[in-house]
């Protein structure tokens, strides 16, 4: 008797493991969501890519940054986190000023899975009213650690945000070197591609050091650097109303 008890609850507990890892893949998942929309690449022959570059804002990433971007004379996206926005209040500003796309990275940057829908509202609402006060609209969100699962697609959707995802990401932790870190990106990058590097942090040398090989690969083989905002126009994946 005991046996078969033993055996259900086996069966049970290996169900709800299935069912959670299933739940947990799909929450990373880069190319779909239940609802909204989400772009993690864009399907074109045109040769446009865009950088961007996730959270912050810090001074140090900042000034690190846009000089480089500014001797390519490249347009980049940047999603911030509204906790930094308001630790470094001039940052946004000084990202836009430059000429360059911000985006929405939530606002105290958690794995937005098992909260309430009034929290994930909190988070993207906050960060939007910050990014409006610097000057910015572009209705562009970027999940943190890409997780989503139901509620926060719902209120971005009923935010009118577009979910931006990407197809090739740095790997800092295989790659310190920053001219193996430039090489990795620049090999999986094709057309319609979305970069993402995190520069921001004391930590993140690498990926600065890497920015001006990045900038001089892409366009040595051809490319365009556009923002994100940019990719969406040029090739119709933008607008319609949020399914
Ligand atoms: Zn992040």
């Amino acid at each position: 008797m005991w046996r078969r008890w033993v055996f259900r609850i086996g069966m049970i507990a290996l169900a709800l493991g299935a069912a959670l890892y299933g739940l947990n893949a799909f929450s990373k998942a880069k190319c779909t969501q239940l609802t909204g929309e989400l772009t993690c690449r864009v399907e074109t022959r045109e040769k446009l890519v865009p950088l961007s570059f996730d959270d912050g804002p810090t001074p140090e990433g900042v000034a690190a940054v846009l000089p480089i971007l500014a001797e390519y004379d490249a347009k980049a996206t940047f999603f911030l986190i509204g906790k930094d926005m308001e630790r470094h209040p001039q940052e946004a500003g000084r990202i836009l000023e430059a000429g360059h796309e911000l985006g929405n990275h939530s606002f105290s940057h958690q794995r937005n899975i098992g909260y309430s829908r009034a929290f994930y509202r909190s988070e993207l609402e906050q960060t939007e009213a910050l990014l409006a006060a610097a000057g910015s609209d572009s209705g562009l969100f970027r999940p943190p650690f890409g997780r989503k699962l139901l509620g926060l697609p719902l209120e971005a959707r009923d935010a009118g945000l577009h979910t931006i995802m990407w197809d090739v990401e740095d790997q800092p932790e295989r790659f310190t070197d920053p001219a193996a870190y430039a090489e990795d990106i620049l090999d999986r990058v094709r057309p319609g591609s979305i970069i993402l590097i995190h520069p921001m942090y004391r930590h993140n040398q690498a990926a600065r050091e890497a920015l001006p090989a990045i900038l001089s690969g892409l366009r040595t083989r051809g490319y365009e650097i556009v923002t994100v905002g940019e990719l969406l126009e040029r090739t119709g994946s933008r607008g319609g109303p949020a399914q």
